[in-house]
């Protein structure tokens, strides 16, 4: 919970030890057995949500001959072995241009720095946190209306924000999809539980 285990176990030496953001990861999760799939096709960890972990098949079948490679998932807290069931989508690839944050209408909030952050985990009601270590910044969760445009477009079939939202321990980036992968998802019945949104349009869903 909070992530503080997981993290040097996975993740590069550039990330910040105070916020846990920066930083890329370079080893596999580790998940204590091969997951109950329940008729899903993936899950996301409650508090790692960026990570998204997919039936090995799915992967093959439809991700691999895209050219989007994976990571093993290791098996119980020593990682000894790999899961047979599971692997995660490797999405290193960060968009080339930052959100047009400034056009998201549905944060109701001022736009301030809050500097007073002592405590690691606590947010203010604010547009953004920085922390104090890396002066990184962390935003709320877009959750309201359509997910704002980024300010060009970037080459590639999956991606993340370069921005981070969270709250608490956990901080993330948005994964970007563009509609082929959409697409792919939709006909061949694999977005059970999944949760999009429309980037920049009027549609609301
Ligand atoms: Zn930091």
């Amino acid at each position: 919970m909070g992530g503080r285990d997981y993290y040097p176990l996975t993740m590069d030496n550039n990330g910040c030890r105070r916020c846990l953001r920066g930083g890329s990861q370079i080893n596999p999760y580790r998940i204590t057995r091969e997951p109950g799939w329940r008729g899903n096709n993936h899950f996301f960890s409650l508090w790692i949500s960026d990570a998204l972990f997919i039936k090995k098949e799915t992967w093959k079948q439809y991700f691999e001959p895209l050219g989007i490679e994976a990571f093993p998932v290791l098996k119980g807290a020593r990682g000894l072995s790999e899961l047979q069931s599971v692997v995660q989508l490797k999405i290193d690839k960060v968009s080339d241009h930052p959100l047009d944050l400034e056009s998201y209408e549905h944060h109701d909030m001022e736009y301030y720095e809050y500097s007073g952050m002592e405590d690691y985990g606590h947010l203010s009601m604010g547009y953004y946190e920085v922390c104090k270590k890396c002066s990184s910044k962390r935003y709320g969760w877009l959750r309201i209306g359509p997910f704002p445009n980024f300010k060009g477009d970037t080459d590639a079939l999956i991606f993340k924000t370069q921005e981070y939202f969270g709250f608490g321990g956990a901080s993330e980036k948005y994964i970007i999809i563009k509609p082929e992968i959409y697409r792919l998802l939709y006909e061949n019945n694999l977005t059970k539980n999944l949760e999009f949104k429309v980037m920049g349009g009027g549609i609301r869903l």
